[in-house]
């Protein structure tokens, strides 16, 4: 039988459309306007797609998005001048440095520099810190996007085998540490895998919940699954693939794959996530929320 679909650009439209209603009622009480400010620096094709969603996602959310388009020549002094800016601005609640940064500039240093109170990718020391407490002030978009997708689905987490290959900042460890926290969509028992691993495809078998978090196109196939587990998929990869178009001619096109095989995969799993149309809507939604919920911080002095 073939997997239920878990749809996360529905289950976003949801989300959006509820954070739309707490950002009006929120103006309406405060006078005040959640602002996120986006630095780009450089040219990356991705980068810039990614910002531009993110900007007319906040704009649809009521928001205000400040963008700050930067050379990829600009330099480290430039780029921390501007961060201690943003930190400094009191209508600015939300500060955002899109990532990766052009070779030269001291990715780590501009993060750091981020105030806490505003920086709404929870990459801040601070902010990682209090995660692993368990008491959080920001969660990271794509984890805590995850996380809500499974809530909001009613797939149990708690006691479950929930198994992440992946161990990066971003997204492989913050998301080991939701699974794990006590409370609704937490209290999982957790592995991480990584490229260290061994047995990768033993212990991905052994999940109940498998989230791939690795980068690398189709990856998780079928012998990697256990019947009837849920499979979330967050890898986005380019590929070029081979097809016969309309005329019987073959041709080239390039396609968005995700870590896992889905045609395949679907075979086995209970429900799995699509690429696109996954993971990735709910990051950015996630982004809204955490921007709302620097607002209301910083208005009420905390
Ligand atoms: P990353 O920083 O490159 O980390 C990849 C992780 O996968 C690393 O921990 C690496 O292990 C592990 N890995 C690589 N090859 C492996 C292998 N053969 N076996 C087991 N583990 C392996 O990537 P990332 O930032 O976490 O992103 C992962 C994927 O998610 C990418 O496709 C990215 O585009 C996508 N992504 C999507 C969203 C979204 O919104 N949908 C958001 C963020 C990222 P080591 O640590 O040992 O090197």
């Amino acid at each position: 039988m073939s997997a239920q679909i878990l749809d996360g650009k529905g289950t976003a439209q949801a989300i959006r459309a509820e954070i739309k209603e707490d950002v009006d009622r929120f103006v309406a009480e405060t006078n005040v306007q959640p602002t996120l400010a986006v630095i780009l620096v450089g040219e990356d094709p991705a980068s810039q797609v990614y910002v531009r969603n993110k900007e007319s996602a906040c704009v649809k959310a009521g928001m205000r998005s400040l963008m700050y388009r930067l050379p990829a020549t600009t330099s480290n002094d430039e780029l921390v001048k501007l961060v201690e800016k943003l930190n400094r601005d009191e209508t600015v609640h939300g500060v955002l440095v899109q990532l990766p940064l052009p070779k030269g500039l001291d990715e780590k240093r501009i993060l750091d520099l981020i105030d806490p109170r505003k920086d709404v990718d929870a990459f801040h020391p601070e902010n990682v810190g209090l995660i692993s407490q368990g008491r959080p002030r920001f969660l990271p978009c794509t984890p805590y996007g995850i996380q809500q997708l499974l809530i909001r689905y009613k797939i149990e987490t708690a006691g479950k085998r929930v198994v992440v290959i992946g161990r990066s900042d971003i997204v492989g460890k913050p998301m080991a540490l939701l699974m794990l926290q006590k409370g609704l969509g937490g209290d999982a028992t957790v592995t991480v895998c990584h490229s260290r691993t061994t047995n990768l495809p033993e212990i991905a078998r052994e999940a109940d919940i498998l989230i791939a978090a690795i980068g690398k196109a189709e990856f998780v196939t079928a012998d990697m699954v256990k019947p009837g587990a849920v499979v979330v998929d967050v890898g986005m990869n380019r590929v070029e693939r081979e097809i016969v178009n309309e005329n019987g001619e073959t041709e080239i096109v390039s396609k968005l794959v995700g870590d896992v095989a889905f045609d395949e995969v679907k075979e086995v799993a209970s429900w799995i996530t699509p690429v696109p149309g996954g993971v990735g809507p709910l990051t950015v939604t996630m982004l809204l929320n955490n921007t709302l919920k620097g607002a209301r911080l910083q208005v009420q002095g905390r």
